[in-house]
């Protein structure tokens, strides 16, 4: 009888003990389950905040952008302000250029107006091919290219100062083309390259740098720009050759 009451205690015990680890197991579960849902709703609010961020950031940029509706033709303006779609590698606001020398006390580009409408409706063209433009120079005040020809007073690379050049004038940009993800077509050398290679008349050179070169060449030409026999990269706006040379600086805050 003894042995048999103090089985029934100890079974008794054993399923207080079970009923006790299955609260403690199925509590511990619980907890847990609450710390994942509330990490996961940590890390949804957290999506949310950084969408939310970049949403704004969208609009503020989108909001930025500035109309050349109403403007002087001559006036000088930042395309950076009217576009989201240019590109931008202003290699005389760093070393590597030819001229191994930083010119520009930092990396802007300006033109006239006339040459920025050109410029947006051109770009417009080659984006509906795929493809954007790329600047490596645009307007350049005097003083720039006093710098310039300080370096190398050689007329073949740099245009006399006195005179000026159409960089000087608002009215010449050297540019070449992007993919849309920013990858550069191959134009046969690169920006600067002086010599042979680089000539509009030289078509010893790959079917598709002659392509590219081509596509570059006939949307500008469609948009008002006329290209110089010697450098690919380079174009001038027809109506640009009459206004003045300037020397207006940018901000560089
Ligand atoms: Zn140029």
């Amino acid at each position: 009888m003894v042995m048999k009451k103090m089985k029934r205690i100890l079974i008794g015990f054993k399923g207080i003990a079970l009923l006790a680890a299955t609260l403690f197991f199925s509590c511990k579960e619980v907890t847990v389950n609450n710390r994942a849902i509330e990490d996961i709703e940590t890390e949804l609010e957290v999506r949310d905040s950084v969408k939310i961020t970049i949403g704004k950031k969208d609009e503020l940029s989108v909001a930025k952008l500035k109309s050349l509706e109403g403007l002087a033709d001559t006036l000088f303006v930042r395309l950076a302000d009217f576009s989201n779609d240019f590109v931008y590698d202003l290699r005389y606001a760093t070393e590597n250029n030819f001229l191994k020398a930083k010119v520009y006390d930092c990396a802007e580009c300006y033109t006239r107006v006339k040459t920025a409408r050109a410029l947006l409706l051109a770009n417009k063209e080659f984006m509906g091919k795929g493809f954007k433009i790329k600047f490596y120079d645009c307007y350049r005040p005097n003083d720039v290219q006093y710098k310039m020809w300080a370096i190398v007073p050689n007329p073949q690379y740099v245009a006399n100062p006195v005179k000026g050049s159409i960089h000087n004038k608002g009215g010449a940009v050297d540019i070449t083309l992007v993919t849309l993800q920013g990858v550069e077509l191959d134009m046969g050398t690169d920006f600067d390259f002086f010599g042979k290679r680089a000539y509009h008349d030289n078509l010893d050179l790959p079917k598709s740098v002659l392509n590219n070169r081509l596509l570059l060449k006939e949307t500008m030409e469609e948009y008002g720009f006329w290209s110089i026999r010697t450098e690919w990269w380079h174009y001038n706006l027809g109506t640009a050759s009459n206004d003045k040379v300037a020397n207006f600086k940018w901000d560089c805050d």
